[in-house]
């Protein structure tokens, strides 16, 4: 049965009331689900339900879904390494973030969640906004008030009520917890469901590459549910017994804003909040990611690293994707502007399989893309 389990105390849930963090204030996980199944798995059509057992849903026929996920594994170079590119920003909204807002959306609705509150920097904003209409649940999502236009368009046209709030990230995170006394608090950065559907990104990359796991993954890292969406599903496909090992994870942030580098380089298993200025990555711009430990704990059981990397390597990355025929929007280029320097530092090599997922499109923002051209 599934269940859900307090990162800090303990404390397990059952999946059957809503709920988005344990009594003692800490993020919950899911576990307890069925283990996938190599033959029930090849009999389904590609998306989501693939891997329905791994992502903890009571009603799997009548989830919430926009078409996402089954994304390309594009076979690339870079800085003279073959690497494969994820191309997670062709998912319905966008970005990665559908995958993770498919589950979540679904079990608000199995809960009978009528209405939500979330705060988001965009992306997680635009895609909740897209399954919260899909789902026939009513969102207010608070946003930045300099988020970028696109997704704010986004978000108006899916019908949900916008609320711009001037400040910080984390202003617009606290107003949004205050709403949250009146409807339920689905934030993506605290659900445990967001993150099992994330699952499915280390799900798809495993079945891609028949059964062997790359050597490295490279991830852009800001709340960090896409980091431990992948460790949860690749530790899940060794549970399965349908990989050997885990590949190692690297998570990427931006210098201007990198509480879990200075973390992990510091040796801590909390992450502390630090200030931030401003960065073209606006994504992974966050100060004080609500499941620190359990980021940092993911990426030391997955032998991986954390880098950081400047605006102008970030720069650099997002002219060198287009000029590969990728366009993706300046957060996403952070991961890939991170292999530089990891080959320098002998972490990778050319024998290896290096796998880069590329988070979010270009058209989500093309003012920071047309200034960056202007440089
Ligand atoms: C949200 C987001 C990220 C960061 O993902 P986390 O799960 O918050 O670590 C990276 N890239 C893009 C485009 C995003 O929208
Ligand atoms: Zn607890």
């Amino acid at each position: 049965m599934p269940i859900l389990r307090c990162s800090k105390c303990e404390a397990t849930y059952p999946t059957t009331a809503p709920r988005w963090r344990c009594d003692c204030g800490s993020p919950l996980r899911l576990e307890g689900c069925e283990a996938l199944n190599a033959g029930r798995m090849k009999d389904r059509p590609p998306g989501l339900r693939r891997y329905t057992e791994a992502l903890g849903l009571d009603d799997p026929e009548n989830a919430v879904t926009l078409g996402e996920g089954s994304t390309p594994l594009l076979g690339g170079e870079l800085e003279g390494l073959p690497v494969l590119f994820k191309l997670d920003y062709l998912c319905p909204t966008g970005s990665f973030k559908d995958r993770g807002c498919a589950v979540m959306t679904s079990k608000l609705r199995e809960w009978s969640v009528r209405e939500i509150v979330v705060d988001s920097s965009g992306n997680a904003g635009a895609s909740v906004a897209a399954y919260a209409a899909a789902a026939g649940i009513r969102a207010n999502i608070f946003i930045p008030a300099e988020a970028s236009a696109v997704k704010a368009a986004q978000i108006a046209l899916y019908g949900a009520n916008l609320v711009r709030i001037t400040g910080t990230r984390e202003d617009t995170a606290e107003a949004a917890l205050e709403a949250g006394r009146r409807c339920f608090y689905a934030s993506h950065n605290w659900s445990p469901f967001f993150v099992a559907g994330l699952r499915t990104v280390a799900f798809e990359i495993a079945e891609q590459l028949r059964c062997t796991p790359p050597d490295w993954v490279v991830a852009p890292l800001g709340g960090g549910g896409l980091i431990l969406g992948l460790f949860e599903g690749f530790t899940e496909l060794s549970r399965a017994g349908l990989t050997a090992r885990l590949p190692r994870l690297a998570g990427v942030q931006s210098e201007a804003c990198a509480p879990v580098y200075r973390a992990w380089r510091a040796g801590l298993r909390e992450v502390p909040s630090v200030k931030k200025a401003e960065t073209l990555a606006e994504g992974i711009s966050i100060a004080r990611p609500v499941k620190g430990r359990e980021i940092l704990s993911a990426i030391r059981a997955s032998n991986g690293v954390v880098r950081c990397v400047s605006d102008s390597a970030i720069r650099r990355m997002l002219q060198a994707l287009g000029k590969k025929g990728l366009f993706v929007e300046p957060t996403s280029a952070a991961a890939p502007a991170a292999v530089a320097g990891m080959a320098e530092e002998g972490l990778l090599s050319p024998g290896q399989s290096i796998v880069i997922v590329l988070t979010g499109i270009g058209l989500k923002a093309t003012e920071k893309i047309l200034q960056v051209m202007a440089v």
